[in-house]
C-alpha cells in the first residue's frame, strides 16, 4: 500500500518517507533511461513511429539536431533559389510586402541561355539578395515566380549570431562580368538612341504628306 505523501509526522516517520520517494523517483528515472537508451538505438527516425512519444514508456524529447520533426509539404521556413532557372523578371521583388528581395538586372540583347523548362533567358542577374532576417514567410514571391525556381525549403533553423549572415546572395556573376554586361549594356542603348534621333531627323526633312490640299473653288461666270 502507498503511504499519502507527508503522512508520517514522526521524526523517522519523514525520513523514511524521503527515502522512499527518492527510491521510488529514481526507479521512475532508470526505466525512462532504459526507454530511451532501447528508443535510441533503433535508428534516427525512430520518433515517426506511433509510441515514440508516449509519456508513461517512451521519449519525450527528441535529440535535436540529429532528430528532427517531419515538417508539412506546405511549411513556409527558408527560402531557396536554383538562379540557373531565375528569367530576373523581378516578379517576386515587386510582390514582396517587407522589400527583402533585391534585384540588379543587367539586360542582353541576345537570348543568354534557357531554363530548365525552356523559358528563354534575357536578362543578367548582378544582384540577386534575400533578407531572411526581414522575411515574414508568407510565400508570395513563390507563388508569382513564373519557372518555380525560388521555393520554401524545410530549413528552419537557420539562426545566426551575425544577422548580416541571414541575407542570402544567389547571384553568381563576378565583378569583371557585371561590369563588362553593363558596358554592353550602355553601348546598346547609346546605339539605339543615335537611331532614333537619325530616324526622328529623316523623318522631320521629308515633305510632310499630311498637309491637307488647298482647295480653291472655281467659280463659272454666268454667260
Ligand atoms: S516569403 Fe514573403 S516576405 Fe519572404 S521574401 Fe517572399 S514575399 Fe518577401
Ligand atoms: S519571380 Fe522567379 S524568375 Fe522572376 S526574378 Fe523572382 S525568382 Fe527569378
Amino acid at each position: 500500500m502507498i503511504k499519502k505523501i507527508g503522512a508520517n509526522s514522526s521524526y523517522f516517520g519523514n525520513i523514511t518517507e524521503a527515502i522512499q520517494t527518492s527510491i521510488h523517483g529514481l526507479k521512475l528515472s532508470i526505466i525512462h533511461l532504459k526507454n530511451a537508451l532501447s528508443k535510441r538505438r533503433i535508428g534516427n527516425d525512430s520518433f515517426k513511429k506511433d509510441g515514440y512519444f508516449d509519456p508513461e514508456s517512451s521519449m519525450v524529447t527528441l535529440k535535436y539536431p540529429e532528430e528532427t520533426l517531419p515538417v508539412p509539404d506546405n511549411g513556409r521556413y527558408k527560402l531557396d533559389l536554383e538562379i540557373d532557372d531565375c528569367i530576373v523578371c523581378d516578379k517576386c521583388a515587386k510582390v514582396c510586402p517587407v522589400d527583402c528581395i533585391e534585384i540588379d538586372p543587367i539586360l542582353s540583347q541576345d537570348v543568354i541561355g534557357e531554363t530548365s523548362d525552356g523559358t528563354a533567358k534575357r536578362i543578367y542577374a548582378a544582384k540577386f539578395d534575400i533578407d531572411m532576417a526581414k522575411c515574414c514567410f508568407c510565400g508570395l514571391c513563390t507563388y508569382v515566380c513564373p519557372t518555380e525556381c525560388l521555393t520554401m525549403t524545410k530549413s528552419y533553423d537557420f539562426s545566426e549570431l551575425d544577422m548580416r549572415e541571414l541575407t542570402y546572395s544567389f547571384a553568381e556573376m563576378s565583378e569583371e562580368e557585371v561590369t563588362a554586361k553593363k558596358v554592353l549594356f550602355e553601348e546598346a542603348q547609346e546605339k539605339k538612341k543615335a537611331e532614333k534621333l537619325k530616324k526622328d531627323a529623316e523623318q522631320s526633312s521629308k515633305p510632310s504628306t499630311s498637309a491637307r490640299p488647298k482647295f480653291s473653288p472655281k467659280v463659272i461666270k454666268k454667260k
